[in-house]
């Protein structure tokens, strides 16, 4: 029997059009890097998005599920395209602008991308690339920087400024089937060839609505959040879309996204909220050592993409900034847990260790582990295995491009079709994730397994550490043996017998788990989106010795 209720449709248009009129005071703050940041209110946004949605249509004529690449930073601009493409029926599929040039080519042909929105200050990265963009035919350039570089291209080049100037401030945006696609992001490709994760607007509509939960991130259009994490990266954690449902305030640093411009956002415009990965923030804390700043404004800071090194929250909670530690990845939209703890742990000595888990699933997450001979593992908090995931915003399959992939790669979807997430992990009875590693980044030694981020985290809360990373190396005798990689402090000398014993000793690491071999390196290498990058370090030291 069907239900008395309506079937509207879950549709990013109207978590646009509820964003620009009810709550239409609400603005986009653009960080310019020099005078007054650039303001925009949420009804000049959606005022603008009806005006792209009018050009693309009309002036490029773009069609229904066209894909239109943004090669773009996080501003005010890149919000109006997150708009407006999706809710005219074409596909939102952003760029990561820190890919090497010939993944990110092979993956706008991949998706063949006919319009690319970009940002001036990208162009010395877009114009090289462009010759070999098959599919590109219109390029639309926003914000400074140096137009000349697109000289001779074979694509049209446009003025976002000139292309929206005149056109109507509403559009009637189409009433789509909620399921069609309406925004692409490739996997990072840690692991391999990237992957097509295609959201549906369904899928964006529901996750947002969790990502403003109290138990996830809980903001208000009291809020100011600070958008670090990249629109390129994951959709940047569903902030854009999860504020027009409730008015939060959003800053955009643009491209200032080093610790001291940071540092400088935060005193002046005085966010309340901040998304990054932990690297950012392992920058921000050293800026805010070295040079302390009026941070009193910012006291929710969410942190995912990789685990949280309680160093790192313990130290950000004495500055005032509570972390709020989360799970998720591209194919999870991404939120896929949020650590905060239980009613019965707060002011008790165990709130801690929960918000170092990845945190707890929502009701859209369902979670199952998998042992190594494919059986259920128990939520007992001890037993650990492969975490598997489904939902109604979780990937079920991956973008068939032109070169007819599988898109239900067997080591990534299991054959009643749950997400295999890689991680591996325990679930305690209350659902709290706790991963101990990414399946490829254990260190199998002798039958053991040593978890490379547990070895991390202990080194980390080192005071001459600032970074360790900590990848498995061959070894004749266990198989594969941990290698230590540490970025020391400013001033501090090498000496790895004291690192060895403190890991022993406050570490709490087990003996047989210390690692043997050490190096010191300048910089931990990182991925496109800022995690480390054990694959460079694996293949540094593959053969087991240090240069
Ligand atoms: P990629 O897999 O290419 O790095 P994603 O951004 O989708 O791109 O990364 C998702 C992965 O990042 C997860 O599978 C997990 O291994 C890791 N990750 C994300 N958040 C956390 C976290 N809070 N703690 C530990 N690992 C995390």
């Amino acid at each position: 029997v069907l239900s008395t209720m309506q079937d509207v449709p879950l549709l990013i248009s109207r978590i646009l059009t509820h964003g620009s009129t009810v709550h239409g005071t609400s603005r986009v703050t653009t960080w310019t890097g020099e005078g007054e940041p650039h303001r925009r209110t949420f009804a000049e946004i959606g005022a603008r998005a009806a005006q792209l949605a009018h050009a693309l249509r009309a002036d490029l004529g773009v069609g229904d599920d066209e894909r239109i690449g943004t090669l773009a930073w996080n501003n005010a601009e890149h919000v109006e395209a997150y708009f407006a493409i999706p809710s005219m029926g074409a596909i939102l599929h952003t760029l990561n602008l820190r890919l090497p040039p010939e993944q990110l080519a092979w993956i706008v042909n991949h998706a063949a991308d006919r319009v690319v929105i970009a940002n001036g200050s990208l162009l010395p990265l877009l114009a090289p690339l462009l010759p070999h963009l098959k599919t590109v035919e219109h390029v639309v350039v926003t914000g400074p920087g140096d137009r000349s570089l697109l000289d001779g291209a074979t694509a049209q080049v446009h003025e976002y400024e000139d292309l929206i100037a005149g056109k109507p401030t509403t559009y009637d945006w189409p009433e789509l089937d909620e399921r069609s696609a309406a925004a692409m992001c490739y996997t990072s490709g840690t692991t391999g060839e990237p992957k097509g994760v295609v959201y549906s607007h369904r899928s964006i509509y529901l996750h947002s609505m969790q990502v403003n939960m109290a138990q996830s991130m809980g903001l208000t259009d009291q809020d100011t959040s600070l958008v670090v994490v990249p629109q390129f990266h994951v959709n940047a954690w569903g902030l854009p879309h999860a504020t027009f449902m409730t008015g939060v305030n959003m800053l955009m640093p643009d491209r200032f996204l080093q610790p001291a411009p940071l540092a400088e956002m935060i005193e002046s415009e005085r966010p309340t909220h901040a998304a990054a990965v932990p690297t950012i923030w392992q920058g921000l804390l050293a800026e805010l050592t070295a040079r302390p700043r009026d941070v009193a404004s910012l006291t929710q800071v969410t942190i995912g993409g990789s685990a949280c090194p309680p160093s790192l929250m313990e130290a950000f909670d004495r500055l005032g900034m509570r972390v709020c530690h989360a799970w998720g990845m591209t194919e999870t939209s991404p939120l896929g847990t949020v650590a905060r703890p239980p009613a019965q742990a707060v002011g008790t000595e165990a709130e801690f260790a929960y918000r170092l888990t990845q945190g707890r699933f929502p009701a859209g997450v369902e979670a199952r582990l998998t042992g190594p001979d494919g059986e259920r593992l128990p939520w007992d908090g001890e037993s650990a295995g492969e975490l598997e995931v489904r939902g109604p915003w979780i990937a079920g399959a991956y973008y068939n491009g032109p070169a007819a992939d599988p898109i239900r790669p067997a080591d990534k979807f299991s054959e009643d079709n749950w997400l295999k997430t890689g991680d591996v992990g325990t679930i305690s009875p209350d659902g709290y994730l706790t991963l101990t590693d990414r399946a490829k980044d254990v260190i199998k030694s002798g039958g053991e397994w040593i978890s490379s981020v547990e070895l991390e985290n202990a080194l980390m809360a080192h005071p001459d550490v600032t970074e360790a990373a900590v990848v498995a190396v061959p070894d004749e005798k266990w198989g594969e043996r941990p290698l230590a990689t540490v970025v020391l402090r400013e001033g501090a000398t090498a000496d790895f017998a004291a690192l060895r014993a403190f890991l022993g000793g406050d570490g709490g690491i087990a003996k047989w788990q210390l690692p043997e071999r050490w190096a010191v390196i300048e910089a931990v290498p990182k991925t496109s989106v800022g995690k480390f990058d054990k694959k460079v370090l694996r293949r540094r030291y593959a053969d087991g010795e240090l240069e």
